[in-house]
C-alpha cells in the first residue's frame, strides 16, 4: 500500500503515521523528520534546510525532490510507503508522480486530515517531540506519562524551533497558497480520502483504517 497523507500544519499527520505504519507495515517517510535528522547530524543540506524551516517557509524544491526520490529508490519502499510533508505543491507532485513511474509504482491513496483552523495553532505550539526517536506528543492533549519524557524510549522531549506563533502563521499561510490546491490535484485522479480530524486522536485513526481498508 502506497500512501500519502496530507493536510495543514498540526493537522495530526505525524500522530496519525507514528501508528498507521506500524498497523500497516509500511515505511514512514517524512521529509520535515528528514530535514531534523539532518539538522541533528550537522549537515550540509541540513544547515542550509533550518534557514527555511525556522522561518516557516519551503525548503527549495530541488532540495525536496533530490532527498525524496533517493528515499523511494531504497529498497524498503518497495514494500509500501506513507509518504508525510510531501508533496507541499504541484511542482512536487509532479515530480512524485513521474519518480514513482519510473519505479513502477503508484499512489493508492490520500488521506487529507480535515481540522478547522482556529485549532491549528493551539495544536502546532503546544507539540514536543522526542529528541531520540522523534515521537510527537502535546502539552494538553497528548501528554507523555512522565512530563518532559518520551513514553517509548524515555528520550528528553522539546519543542521544535518552528512551533512558535509567528512561523507557524506562517506556515498556515504558505499551506494556504501552495498546499491547499493538491487536494484537487488529487481529488481529479480519484485518490482523495477526507478525514475528519477534529476528533479524539484514537477515533481519527479508526477512520482512516475504515477508510483506506473499505
Ligand atoms: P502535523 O504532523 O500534521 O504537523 P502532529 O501529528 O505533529 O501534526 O500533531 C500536532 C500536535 O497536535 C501534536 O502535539 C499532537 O500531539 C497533537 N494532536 C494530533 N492529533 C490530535 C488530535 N486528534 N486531537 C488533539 N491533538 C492532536
Ligand atoms: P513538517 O515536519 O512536515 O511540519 O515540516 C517542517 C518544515 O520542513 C516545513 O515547514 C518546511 O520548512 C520543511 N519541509 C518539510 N517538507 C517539505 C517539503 N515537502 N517541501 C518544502 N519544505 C518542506
Amino acid at each position: 500500500m502506497n500512501l500519502l497523507i496530507m493536510g495543514p500544519p498540526g493537522a495530526g499527520k505525524g500522530t496519525q503515521a507514528e501508528e498507521l505504519v506500524k498497523r500497516l507495515g509500511i515505511t514512514h517517510i517524512s521529509t520535515g523528520d528528514m530535514f531534523r535528522s539532518a539538522i541533528k547530524e550537522g549537515t550540509e543540506m541540513g544547515l542550509k534546510a533550518k534557514e527555511y524551516m525556522d522561518k516557516g517557509e519551503l525548503v527549495p524544491d530541488y532540495v525536496v525532490v533530490g532527498m525524496v526520490k533517493e528515499r523511494l529508490f531504497q529498497s524498503d519502499s518497495v514494500c509500501g510507503f506513507l509518504l508525510d510533508g510531501f508533496p507541499r505543491n504541484v511542482v512536487q507532485a509532479e515530480e512524485l508522480d513521474e519518480t514513482l513511474k519510473s519505479i513502477g509504482l503508484s499512489l493508492n491513496g490520500v488521506i487529507n486530515i480535515v481540522v478547522p483552523r482556529e485549532k491549528l495553532v493551539e495544536r502546532a505550539t503546544g507539540r514536543r517531540i522526542c529528541r531520540t526517536c522523534g515521537a510527537s506528543y502535546h502539552v494538553s492533549f497528548k501528554k507523555p506519562r512522565e512530563e518532559g519524557i518520551c513514553d517509548n524510549c524515555g528520550g528528553e522531549l522539546y519543542q521544535r524551533s518552528d512551533d512558535n506563533e509567528t512561523a507557524v502563521n506562517n506556515r498556515l499561510y504558505i499551506y494556504e497558497a501552495s498546499t491547499k490546491p493538491l487536494i484537487d490535484y488529487y481529488t481529479t485522479r480519484g485518490l482523495i480520502r477526507n478525514i475528519d480530524g477534529d476528533q479524539d486522536i484514537d477515533k481519527v485513526m479508526e477512520d482512516i483504517l475504515k477508510n483506506i481498508c473499505s
